[in-house]
């Protein structure tokens, strides 16, 4: 059977690999010149297991009420005339009832955890490499309140099987000595052991590479303009290539893996997808000064800031912004995330060779993914992975496969079909 997968981030190339693996014979579309150099290009390069709860939780509602005006808060709505905005924050409001919040929370933890078994496999069986590091990812907390709700996490994490502890300011120096510097602020921390963090930008590349010499087309600088419908199915994809040139290319099935742009895609087909595009920033600094760098990814919980060492070089993310398709790099944001790694970490990295980025997670209410078939018989999702799309990608790709093959997901429970977001 031949399926056209849509889109070459680190959705559509996990995608790939699993569904050749599983004997389809596949063809990837994506209108960039080469793999994950959109949304997959520089994100925190955490994959956080240990991180299952969405934004959506009951206390979402007040800290954002607490950060709106602020140029410079972890989470900002720039309001649009658009109607998929406001449709999309009133479902995240939803999503944020205790019910609701610990549902996803569940749903996530457990895919999470088989992704990065997958990932492990994979890793195993391909060799590839992406300056990733098996050190865990060290959750820091600077108020006493916040602390307080990292011990209650660890039941939920150890219901999932996910290994946790939380710890004091000098067991968190002793796993990552370069916050020697912060023992005064820090109030705590929740150490996750068996995270990792690594490039995904180069995961995806070396990924894609594998995947061609195991026989998958790749078609890049294609653009996709429409999903053509007969019947009741997919007949074809209008795209036009580099020149502008018009064409349609065929197949058995189809895979929408197209970030933050797949729900327009849809929408003509009758397809209401709940994604909407929830910008974020990351800066990537070459270390200046190795004794000073990180080395164990790190989560700053109160200004929600990631920070991962990839091989010579230091990654900061985060910040949240709902302002639709921009993807302009505003320097206030971008001001905001490198100040951090100056008042947490100084000297530790060149901050005047600063690379900044900005990019569009394809975010659902609930934070929930979707998988699986969509009312088309031969069109199929995996996409919608907000804030978690590296750390979920192997196992929605190996899910989504075991699907197509008609076989049951490897996940306990899969509440991640478009109909049940
Ligand atoms: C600042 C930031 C930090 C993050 N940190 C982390 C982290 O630490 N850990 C984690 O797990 N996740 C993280 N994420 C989330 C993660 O990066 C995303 O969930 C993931 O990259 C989404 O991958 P994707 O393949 O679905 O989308 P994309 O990477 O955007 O891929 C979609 C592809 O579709 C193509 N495309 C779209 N429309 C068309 C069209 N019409 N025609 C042809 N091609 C098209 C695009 O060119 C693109 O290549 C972060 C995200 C951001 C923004």
């Amino acid at each position: 059977m031949h399926v056209i997968v849509l889109g070459a981030g680190i959705t559509g190339v996990t995608t790939a690999w699993y569904l050749t693996q599983a004997g389809f014979d596949v063809s990837v579309i994506d209108r960039e010149p080469e793999a994950a150099l959109e949304t997959s290009f520089a994100n925190g390069g955490q994959i956080s297991v240990s991180h299952p709860e969405p934004w959506a939780n009951p206390a979402a509602p007040l800290t954002a009420l607490r950060w709106l005006g602020r140029e410079d808060a972890p989470l900002l709505l720039r309001p649009q005339l658009d109607a998929a905005q406001w449709r999309w924050v009133l479902a995240f409001l939803h999503e944020c009832l205790p019910h609701r919040s610990r549902r996803n929370t569940d749903a996530i933890a457990s895919l999470a955890v088989h992704s990065a078994e997958r990932l492990r496999a994979l890793r195993a069986a391909t060799g590839i490499t992406y300056d990733h590091l098996e050190r865990g990812i060290l959750h820091l907390f600077f108020s006493a309140k916040e602390f307080g709700h990292a011990r209650e996490r660890l039941g939920v994490l150890a219901s999932h099987g996910i290994r946790a502890e939380t710890c004091g300011p000098a067991d968190c120096i002793r796993i990552e000595p370069a916050l020697a510097g912060l023992s005064a602020a820090l109030v705590g921390g929740l150490y996750a052991p068996d995270d990792e963090s690594g490039d995904a930008h180069r995961f995806t590349q070396a990924l894609a590479e594998r995947a061609r010499e195991a026989g998958v087309r790749f078609h890049f600088r294609t653009t996709v303009s429409r999903i053509a419908r007969l019947g009741g199915r997919v007949d074809g994809i209008e795209v036009t290539d580099e020149a502008g040139r018009p064409g349609i290319l065929k197949a058995d099935a189809y895979v929408l893996c197209f970030g933050s742009y797949g729900a327009r895609l849809v929408a003509p087909l009758g397809e209401r997808l709940p994604i909407y595009p929830v910008k974020g920033y990351s800066v990537t600094v070459p270390v200046a000064d190795p004794s000073r760098a990180p080395c164990v990814s790190l989560t700053d919980e109160s200004r929600r800031i990631v920070c991962s060492r990839l091989g010579d070089r230091l990654r900061v993310a985060g910040t949240a912004e709902l302002s639709g398709f921009d993807t302009a790099l505003h320097p206030e944001r971008c001001r905001s995330i490198l100040n951090w790694l100056d008042s947490r970490f100084p000297g530790a990295g060149d901050t005047e060779k600063a690379q900044m980025w900005a990019g569009l997670r394809p975010a659902t209410p609930s934070n929930l993914p979707l998988i699986g078939r969509s009312r088309l018989p031969n069109l199929w999702y995996n996409t919608g992975h907000g804030t978690l799309g590296w750390t979920l990608a192997c196992g929605s790709a190996d899910s989504l496969a075991d699907l197509m093959s008609g076989r049951r997901p490897k996940v306990a429970a899969f509440p991640f079909l478009a109909s049940d977001n």
